[in-house]
């Protein structure tokens, strides 16, 4: 369907069902015999409607890394779940992202949230909203994720759907900033029926009485965390340009989503000064977006340190991301790059042999998942030096992979890391002499590194998959109280 020329409209990202049948051999007879019960329920539940889910990107960040996976496994349990994508200005994610950092209690660019950026979002979603109802049903559920899509809720509630609002962000010790948010998403989340936080610290005051806590997950089949042998990750790194190539290394090959083989075929734009990584050089990885709260300029300096105090340590940086155009509801990241090529530039010639910046390619979603793949799993220790982070799910992809974290006591981190147990909290996010510490203490511990990888991995099957989360939206759909049609309750709305 065109929207009317001029106007906004969003976009369907089509998902093709995936059969729940992996988890079975995860969960055992008595777990995969309750996900069935459990999808079963939901499954009439929903029969006759559709599971919308609705954000602003599809591409790069946590939510677009979970939406697809749990929508495909949605689809092959019979479940009509459908993903759109908004389409927004360059001023309203401007003004959406201003919203996302003071939501993490940051004033981000310091620009104002006042009535004429509320109408300028109000304008983008009005638009927005004209397509979106002309294909939701009254008795469908609506997920709308985070700042971006909340004012859409009125009118989603208006044409009877069952609507839920899903906040990806937080702050656990709210300030000025947090108030400031929570004040400019009030209208739209007044029309919620439930609102889903990652963190029970996370839920304000004006959606006490209809929230519910749901942490994120990862998909432990999909591209990004599929199996690697070393030498094949290794042989990608080397394509992709950060590793050095080694003589008769296997193709750099991964397995799509579809099943067939592919290559990596495309190379990662890298600022660095002389030769890449020598395989055998351990290597200190942060993969995330380039954002300021993802404090990539803080691993840096914190490398610094670390590379002053333990001049023996052969170790080197890589600080990963995705290409800065790529990402379309973060207009932030080229000058938060620039800022960390800044002072990259700033630093002696022997540190800035050791540091490599990266823009992962972003064409091919898939191809993309397969580098950061193997970056994780070739890392000698993953790090995630966030100020804020709403769950932080590259430190989940880490954990699953083995790898010992190194990462900030902050938001969604503290639900993953037991400090000493299945990785290290950083407890002072800004004290890089405190982050350098604890990378130095896994470089030079194999055993501990080792003893917190094991674990890491056994904590996220036990609490970050996919088949916790698909049970807890067949819990959100009982607390919706969507009854089967049978019941008459969804014949009548329709
Ligand atoms: N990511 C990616 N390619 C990149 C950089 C990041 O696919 O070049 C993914 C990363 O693997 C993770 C997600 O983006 O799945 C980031 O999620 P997280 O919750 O850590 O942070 P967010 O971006 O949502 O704040």
């Amino acid at each position: 369907m065109l929207a009317p020329s001029g106007m906004l409209a969003p976009t369907e990202v089509h998902i093709r069902a995936e059969p729940l049948t992996c988890f079975a051999p995860l969960l055992g007879e008595a777990g995969w015999h309750v996900l069935q019960e459990r999808v079963e329920q939901a499954r009439a539940r929903m029969a006759g409607r559709t599971f919308w889910n609705v954000n602003s990107t599809s591409r790069g960040g946590g939510v677009a890394e979970m939406i697809p996976r749990l929508l495909a496994y949605a689809r092959g349990a019979g479940v009509d779940a459908r993903w759109m994508v908004l389409e927004g200005t360059p001023d309203f994610f401007r003004v959406t992202k201003r919203l996302h950092h003071a939501l993490h209690g940051s004033r981000g660019d310091g620009s104002p949230l006042g009535a004429d950026e509320h109408a300028l979002y109000d304008e983008v979603l009005r638009d927005n909203a004209e397509e979106l109802l002309a294909l939701v049903r009254p008795g469908d559920v609506v997920l709308l994720h985070d700042p971006q899509t909340a004012g859409l809720a009125p009118a989603c509630a208006a044409v009877g759907a069952h609507v839920v609002w899903r906040c990806h962000v937080g702050c656990d010790t709210p300030n000025a900033e947090v108030v400031r948010a929570w004040e400019f998403l009030a209208p739209g989340l007044a029309a919620a029926q439930l609102a889903i936080f990652s963190r029970a610290s996370y839920v304000p005051p004006q959606c006490a009485d209809r929230a519910l806590v749901v942490q994120p997950s990862i998909d432990i089949f999909a591209v990004k965390n599929q199996p690697l042998a070393p030498d094949v990750a290794r042989a990608i790194l080397a394509h992709a340009g950060l590793l050095r190539v080694e003589p008769g290394a296997p193709e750099p090959v991964f397995t799509r989503g579809d099943g067939l083989p592919a290559r990596v075929s495309r190379g990662a734009d890298i600022v660095r000064l002389g030769s890449t990584p020598a395989v055998d050089t351990p290597l200190v990885v942060q993969v995330g977006r380039w954002d300021p709260l993802k404090d990539p300029a803080g691993v840096l300096r914190g490398f610094a340190l670390l590379a002053r105090a333990a001049p023996g340590l052969r170790a080197e940086l890589v600080l990963a991301g995705p290409a800065v155009t790529s990402v379309a509801d973060d207009p932030e990241a080229a000058s938060t790059l620039n800022d960390v090529i800044a002072l990259w530039r700033q630093q002696p010639h022997s540190l800035r042999q050791r540091v490599h910046l990266a823009c992962l390619p972003m064409r091919d979603l898939e191809e993309n998942a397969a580098i950061v793949n193997a970056l994780q799993r070739h890392a000698t220790v993953v790090v995630q030096k966030s100020l804020q982070e709403g769950f932080g799910l590259t430190v989940t992809e880490a954990m699953w992979k083995e790898r010992p974290v190194v990462a900030s006591a902050v938001g969604g981190i503290q639900d993953q890391i037991v400090d000493g147990v299945n990785g290290l909290l950083v407890h002072d996010p800004s004290d890089p002499a405190e982050f350098a510490s604890a990378v130095r203490r896994v470089l030079c511990d194999g055993e501990l590194a080792a003893r917190l990888g094991a674990r890491a991995h056994q904590d996220v099957l036990t609490h970050f998959t996919g088949s916790r989360h698909l049970t807890d939206f067949a819990r959100l759909l009982e607390r919706l109280d969507v009854q089967p049609e049978s019941s008459g309750v969804a014949s009548m709305a329709h």
